[in-house]
């Protein structure tokens, strides 16, 4: 099936293009971007010349940052092709339920994306909760964000989600794992003085769950969940690809792909099934802490 890629910037390049590449599903046909393109590949500036000059283009991947995805994803809806949107999947809870609609009304795909939750250990940790429930849990995700962000100054403007990029991936693998919902119970916010998103944030959740999100780790890097059950603590490291139970590393988890690649396949088999996958729960929380959170000023934020 052929497919095209909006937004080449870091993570289309990084991840998505490789991904299309070695995918049996996949043949990336156009990617659309203001300045990016990708050797080989037709390109556009605009998505609707695109969409017009490829009508066999049957799925769209959209790599922008929030805010201005949503524009896109109307676009691609309108035109009857199947939708993939990056993490976040959207500025806000409401324009992704307008998507859902639209996507339902057309009869096509929409599959927003998770890419933590395909991280290796999260299905094995996913089975082993099932049954055992848990007591508390401390989250810390805790990265440099001038390393992975470098100049993106939209993270930081309002509809970024400043730390909540990455922290929202950890909530995504949470409430993956869970076999109940979890909520908010109450959140701290820490905004630089020149900045309308926070660099860092601690939330509170339902069933003990502390959560630590820092955008000015240096040096070591940290993205660990630990939740506290009665047959001991379960470890999810290194973003949820490392698992350990009880202190016992747990194996077995060579044969899960790579998580883009493991997307992708995803994104086939909904579009052969008539299906489509949206789960906002881990924005659900995000919204609430911006709704919830007390804000401290912190000092300003230059990349
Ligand atoms: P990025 O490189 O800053 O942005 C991607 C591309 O989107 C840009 O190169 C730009 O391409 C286009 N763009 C940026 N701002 C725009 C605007 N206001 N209007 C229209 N187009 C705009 O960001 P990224 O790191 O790839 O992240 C994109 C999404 O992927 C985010 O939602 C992020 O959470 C998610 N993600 C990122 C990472 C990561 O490690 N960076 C990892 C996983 C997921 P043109 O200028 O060529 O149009």
């Amino acid at each position: 099936m052929q497919i095209a890629l909006v937004g080449i910037g870091k993570i289309a390049l990084d991840q998505h293009v490789p991904a299309l590449k070695a995918s049996s599903d996949w043949t990336l046909a156009a990617t659309v971007s203001r300045h990016g393109t990708v050797e080989g590949v037709p390109s556009f500036t605009g998505i609707e010349d695109m969409l017009a000059a490829h009508p066999d283009v049957r799925a769209v991947s959209l790599c922008l940052p929030p805010v201005p995805r949503f524009a896109a994803a109307q676009a691609v809806l309108r035109a009857g092709r199947h939708l993939m949107l990056e993490k976040p999947p959207g500025a806000t809870l409401s324009e992704v339920h307008a998507l859902q609609d639209m996507a339902r009304a057309s009869g096509v795909t929409i599959f927003a994306t998770w890419h933590s939750r395909m991280a290796l250990g999260v299905a094995a940790a996913k089975a082993w909760l099932a049954e055992r429930p848990v007591r508390s849990g401390r989250i810390t995700w805790r990265e440099d964000v001038r390393k992975w962000h470098p100049g993106q100054d939209w993270i930081f403007e309002a509809g970024g989600m400043g730390v909540f990029d990455p922290g929202i991936n950890a909530l995504s693998i949470l409430t993956e794992i869970l076999p109940a919902p979890v909520h908010l119970t109450g959140a701290e916010l820490d905004v630089p003085a020149n900045r309308q998103a926070p660099i860092a944030a601690r939330m509170s959740l339902s069933r003990g769950i502390e959560v630590d999100l820092d955008f000015r780790q240096e040096g070591p890097q940290t993205w660990d969940i630990e939740l506290q059950t009665d047959a001991g603590t379960l470890s999810l490291r290194m973003g949820g690809n490392v698992l350990e139970i009880a202190g016992q590393p747990v194996e077995g988890q060579d044969d899960i792909m790579q998580e883009y690649p493991a997307l992708y396949t995803r994104m086939a088999q909904l579009v052969r099934d008539g299906a489509s996958d949206a789960d906002l729960s881990p924005m659900v929380l995000v919204a609430d802490a911006f709704t919830l959170g007390r804000r401290n000023v912190v000092e300003p934020f230059e990349f």
